[in-house]
């Protein structure tokens, strides 16, 4: 190729620029109308059956217009989408993201000319305590409770959030205090200290069935901050990453965080939370990087059937798929059902993350790990290292004493307490699955769950999670948490709950 030649390509890439640029500009003022019309009509921002339409419709119209170029063949085939088309796809997924941006600034009170504060906006705290789409979580109930606790002096029952009022290992006391005097006071290695990566794979290797080395651990402040590293390393613009719903919110924040769209394929009460293959199958397209698994699920206690499981490894492991199984609860199984690691199936491209925030009651020590294949580990300690330096020396000394201490005593008093939930909310007719792990009921309530939320917080000092923080499609759900009370405050709980639905208030 000629210089001239060089010089003519470089005009037209220039002219097609400024086209694309005039009419992302187009595209953005209309995606401000959108934004203005579904909060005038009370839609939410993203709508996945119209972002699939569109997606057909793009791709049909691409295959038309497009014939041959650029990629041989422009359609599918059972080695993969053409190049053609997966470009296509990231385009696409980039544009969904930009248009839920620009419509979430009406969610939020700066209308179309505030700036949001990063890319994705949601991944600001307002979405977590201000509800993904305007709405509450557990979290902004859990918030407006510690406020009405310290300004106004209110006994608040707890039932909105996962954290337990049991204490951690004696052990882990002893850690803390000696800490300073052993000097655990300097900084640590990104992925962790030695000592704590070598304890973690030797028990998740006998724990989770799996061949676990200390290169495939790092350890994270809460297993919060591995999902977060782990889909942010992972993912990029124009990704796509399946979840089930009903679904811990963080997934949806991180995904937007990336610049990656979700494809939420929904469970239902009536299947027993259990999502089906074929849905899963479905959402797969030739953007999806990565499937994410949470059993013993937050907020339905689910935990997957092996069948399901192995048939999601499959389709994940035919294309390469990363599959990020948040397994936080795994020392809350309760039911008959086996419980498995993503970790277990020795695929190179599965995730296991880990906290002690639930198993040892150590939230606030903010400790986690990830466990995976050392390609994916490399990307997580490269985030760590950027973002933290490494995980706090006490904190760490402190999970080391920590690992492997007895905590079943933990699991049977939440099972326990979640037997006491699950009659009291039979003998209120609510309808529920029996939570098979995890800490939480998830109740159908028959009426608006973030109305009851707040209703129950404000009035009557309960606080509970409202369905709709964990998907559009659970509205009239609650989440009730067996972790901060006791059986009896519990039971004074669900009678509160229940003379608010009897009173006919909501
Ligand atoms: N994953 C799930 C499903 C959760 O419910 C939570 C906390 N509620 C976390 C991760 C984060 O826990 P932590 O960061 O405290 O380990």
């Amino acid at each position: 190729m000629t210089e001239d030649e060089l010089g003519e390509l470089r005009e037209e890439i220039g002219r097609v620029t400024i086209e694309m640029a005039k009419l992302f500009v187009k595209r953005a003022e209309i995606s401000s109308d959108i934004g203005r019309a579904k909060k005038e009509i009370g839609m939410g921002i993203t709508d996945e059956s119209r972002e699939e339409q569109l997606r057909g419709i793009v791709l049909d119209a691409c295959r038309r217009e497009l014939g041959g170029k650029g990629g041989g063949d422009s359609s599918s085939s059972a080695a993969g989408p053409a190049p053609q088309e997966a470009a296509v796809y990231r385009f696409l997924n980039f544009l969904l993201g930009e248009s839920a941006v620009i419509q979430s600034q009406y969610r939020r009170g700066g209308g179309p000319g505030h700036q949001p504060v990063c890319a994705a906006e949601c991944c600001q705290p307002a979405t977590e305590s201000g509800g993904g789409e305007g709405g509450p979580t557990h979290l902004s109930v859990f918030q407006a409770a510690k406020r009405l606790e310290a300004e106004e002096g209110r006994q608040i029952i707890h039932m909105e959030v996962g954290e337990p009022d049991y204490m951690p290992p004696g052990a882990v006391a002893t850690a803390l205090s000696e800490s300073y005097g052993r000097g655990h006071i300097r900084y640590e290695s990104p992925r962790g200290m030695p000592a704590l990566l070598d304890a973690l794979a030797e028990y998740g290797s006998k724990r989770f069935g799996a061949s676990i080395g200390p290169g495939n651990v790092a350890v994270t402040p809460g297993g919060r901050f591995a999902v977060f590293a782990a889909m942010s390393a992972l993912l990029g613009p124009g990704d796509e990453a399946i979840i089930m719903e009903p679904a811990w919110p963080a997934y949806r924040d991180c995904a937007a965080y990336a610049g990656a769209r979700v494809r939420a394929v929904q469970a239902s009460l009536d299947e027993s939370w259990m999502p089906s293959i074929r849905d899963i199958s479905d959402a797969v397209s030739p953007s999806t990087k990565m499937i994410i698994l949470n059993y013993p699920n937050n907020p339905t206690g689910a935990v997957l059937r092996p069948d399901i499981m192995d048939g999601i490894m499959e389709i994940a492991s035919d294309r390469g798929i990363y599959v990020l199984g948040d397994e936080i609860y795994s020392e809350y199984v309760r039911g008959a059902k086996p419980w498995r690691s993503v970790a277990s199936y020795g695929y190179q491209n599965a995730i296991a993350v880990q906290s002690f925030s639930k198993s040892h009651a150590m939230t606030g020590l903010r400790i986690g790990y990830a466990v995976a294949d050392g390609h994916v580990i490399d990307k997580i300690a490269s985030l760590l290292s950027l973002c933290m330096t490494s995980v706090p020396a006490p904190v760490q000394h402190a999970a080391l004493s920590a690992v492997g201490q007895d905590v079943s005593g933990n699991a049977r008093t939440i099972s326990e307490r979640l037997d006491v939930l699950a009659s009291e909310a039979r003998k209120m007719g609510m309808e529920y699955a029996e939570p098979d792990g995890a800490m939480y009921l998830f109740v159908r309530v028959g009426t608006d769950g973030a109305r009851l939320a707040e209703r129950l917080l404000s009035e009557c000092g309960v606080a509970v999670a409202p369905g709709s923080g964990f998907g559009e499609n659970y509205r009239d759900y609650i989440r009730l948490s067996a972790a901060c009370e006791d059986a009896n405050r519990l039971i004074e709980g669900m009678n509160i709950l229940k003379s608010m639905l009897d009173g006919g208030h909501t």
